[in-house]
């Protein structure tokens, strides 16, 4: 096949010039919208070519090349979805806007080909099935089960329901977003005197004031909207302030707070619900939970139960005295008779900031970027044997980005990447890896995969290197992860290469396991430098950092094993199809685990965007999940020793360069030897008996 998707015409597009990296210079938006249809012109032409004919359909004669279809559009589409994240116009994202329904046209007539998914059948129980590698029988796999999620071996009548279901499912949740949206816009406070603004840092009211201006506004305006919120609630010292946008915040999109009723969630939570369990139904599954578990590493959802009431079990005594110290803490503080739940934040980070004081601004100077950037390849080459070196010339979409490559020991290349890092205009906030290029092999070898990692870090001043504060050392260490589990993979096929065909909750794996090396003092000490002496970072600063890390530890995992054992049981409930009954859920679920009880006008769940509008239906539980991987994998290094090469080689080997060829527990249990325990993330958040 052909790796230059260049088409015979005269047109001369640069995202169809498939030869190399991307042409991110000579990209313009008006190349988008020609180069996507040509793509799909393309594509469709030639999948009715490949469907034709009555030959038994075979890999090479059917899955391969629809593979690469497949694999030439996100070639093509990858560059223009990561301009679009990082150099935003109001012409590129017109053009991005105008193919994504195209694309989605596409992709929904090619998976309900009753003819497509009949060919993949023949070959998978055709006799070329058992002779084909693990990738390849793990692909054909992958697409069967997700074509029959998709409702693929439906007969007539239930296809056309199912379909209507899904439609309705996708209205439903752009209204529960929208009901959101409106009840946070809707609802604000103002203030006027001074006087109100105690226990607000400086920045705060800065921001409150800049919010205030841009509405025409004297005095300080907060909203709803997340930080703003999260700045009001933390630091006002007013308590009936507090108290008054903690019921507007938890009260939105519900039948209670300052505008009852008015955007009610309610109706469409129980609609959303009715119609997942009536889809897993007509897909043979008892309920949507387990519907869910169909494309996730945990067997079962009563696997994730267990998994969930024990860490509960494990996480409560921890989680009680850190709620009682605080009690203790208001009451000495300011006599508090009854810590409230619009107090916690605000006593949980005065109780902070008075055990562990110490200047972000401090710790951000031991951590100038080339000796970050130094620091993350130097640990790299000692887990791995690979060395990252920036790599030659290359056309980027901006003069901060660089490119870099990955290579073996013995020089061969493994992979390359952009580092976007610094924050600027046009560029969307937070921190990612994206695929640019994923790896297979060919005809004339292996195509060596490309990553994104986009930052967003202050850029630096004059001449001065950028300083990272450590959450955003953290942070790029995470995407890295992402990033090696992308480009050190040794899988053949795009599809099950790198973080594709990995189970959902097991992707966070490689990246959460990047994290704990932040936390190393043996890593520190060539992690870290201080901008004018060179200086590592402290030992006694990193005790004290790493204490604030584990503070509340136990209040923060009962919260999150609050909201993932309420996703899981509301998806397993027979009957929740009503606002009454999702509430009764959630109190069965506080009562068994919560140490804090919210007040009965609480009505979180209206905004739990997550479960009913995103992707986390009945796999909230995927955070905590993730976590234990990646802390337990972590703790055969600190019992074998931190850069033991022996085990540095089999995370390697099990872990990175594996992909989704293989179930992620079997993976797992071929690195540690055994199945996950929780054992490790209860003594990382210090949480341990
Ligand atoms: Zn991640």
């Amino acid at each position: 096949m052909d790796r230059r998707a260049r088409p015979d015409t005269e047109l001369d597009n640069p995202l169809l010039d498939l030869s190399g990296l991307p042409r991110f210079r000579d990209i313009r938006p008006e190349h988008v919208a020609p180069a996507v249809d040509y793509m799909l012109v393309r594509n469709r032409a030639r999948i009715q070519a490949l469907l034709a004919g009555d030959a038994e359909p075979t890999w090479d004669g059917f899955a391969q090349p629809m593979e690469d279809l497949d694999e030439a559009l996100e070639r093509v589409w990858a560059p223009v979805a990561h301009l679009n994240a990082v150099c935003d116009s109001p012409a590129l994202r017109e053009a991005y806007d105008a193919c994504l329904p195209r694309l989605s046209a596409y992709a929904t007539e090619v998976s309900q080909d009753p003819r497509v998914y009949r060919a993949y059948r023949a070959i998978r129980s055709g006799p070329e099935y058992p002779r084909l590698t693990l990738a390849q029988r793990r692909l054909l796999d992958n697409t069967l089960r997700d074509l029959r999620l998709a409702g693929a071996e439906l007969g007539e009548a239930d296809k056309a329901r199912f379909k209507a279901i899904r439609k309705e499912l996708a209205t439903l949740a752009s209204r529960f977003d929208r009901h959101l949206l409106d009840a946070t816009q809707a609802w604000r406070l103002h203030l006027t005197d001074p006087a109100e603004l105690a226990g607000l840092p400086e920045s705060a009211r800065a921001r409150a004031r800049a919010r205030a201006e841009q509405e025409g506004l004297d005095g300080w305006l907060f909203t709803l909207e997340g930080p703003s919120y999260l700045d009001f609630i933390t630091y006002s010292a007013r308590r009936p302030l507090r108290r008054r946008i903690y019921e507007a915040y938890v009260t939105r999109a519900s039948d209670q707070g300052p505008h009852a009723g008015r955007w009610d969630n309610g109706p469409v939570m129980g609609r959303i619900l009715a119609l997942r369990r009536e889809m897993a139904r007509l897909l043979g599954y008892p309920h949507y939970a387990e519907y869910s578990m169909a494309t996730k590493m945990a067997g079962s959802s009563d696997e994730v139960l267990e998994f969930l009431r024990e860490l509960a079990e494990r996480a409560r005594p921890a989680a009680r005295q850190e709620l009682a110290e605080l009690e203790d803490y208001a009451r000495a503080e300011d006599g508090l008779e009854r810590l409230e739940a619009w107090d916690i934040p605000y006593y949980s980070e005065r109780l902070r900031e008075q055990r562990y004081r110490y200047a972000q601004e401090a710790v951000r100077a031991y951590f100038p970027e080339p000796v970050v950037l130094r620091g993350l390849f130097e640990l790299v080459r000692r887990l791995y044997g690979v060395e990252v070196r920036e790599a030659g010339p290359a056309q980027v979409w901006h003069p901060d980005v660089r490119l870099y490559e990955i290579r073996d020991r013995d020089g061969a290349l493994r992979g390359r990447f952009y580092l976007d890092l610094y924050a600027r205009r046009h560029k969307r906030g937070g921190a990612w890896m994206d695929e640019c290029i994923g790896r297979k092999r060919t005809a004339e070898g292996v195509q060596v995969p490309v990553a994104f990692l986009t930052c967003n870090v202050s850029p630096p001043v004059g001449d001065a290197p950028a300083l990272l504060t450590h959450d955003e050392v953290v942070t790029l260490f995470h995407e890295f992860g992402h990033g090696l589990h992308h480009m050190l993979t040794r899988v053949d096929h795009v599809g099950v290469a790198g973080i594709n065909g990995v189970a959902w909750d097991a992707v966070e794996l490689p990246s959460q396991f990047m994290e704990n090396w932040c936390w190393e003092p043996e890593v520190l000490g060539f992690l870290s430098g201080h901008v004018e002496t060179g200086a590592p970072l402290p030992g006694d600063l990193l005790d004290k950092m790493r204490s604030a890390r584990n503070f509340q530890a136990g209040m923060q995992m009962l919260r999150q094993i609050e909201f993932a054992l309420f996703d899981m049981l509301l998806h397993r409930d027979p009957a929740a199809d009503g606002p009454g009954r999702i509430q009764a859920v959630l109190d069965r679920v506080r009562e068994e685990v919560a140490v804090v009880r919210p007040p009965a006008f609480n009505r979180f769940q209206h905004g739990f965007a997550h479960i009913f509008s995103g992707g986390y239906a009945a796999g909230y539980y995927s955070y905590k999940w993730a976590e234990v991987l990646s802390a337990d994998a972590f703790s055969r290094f600190e019992e074998e020793g931190l850069f033991n090469p022996r085990v540095g080689r089999d995370f390697l080997v099990h872990i990175l360069e594996a992909g989704g060829t293989r179930e992620p527990a079997e993976l797992f249990r071929a690195f540690r030897g055994r199945p996950p325990r929780i054992d490790a993330l209860l003594r990382h958040s210090g949480l341990a008996a």
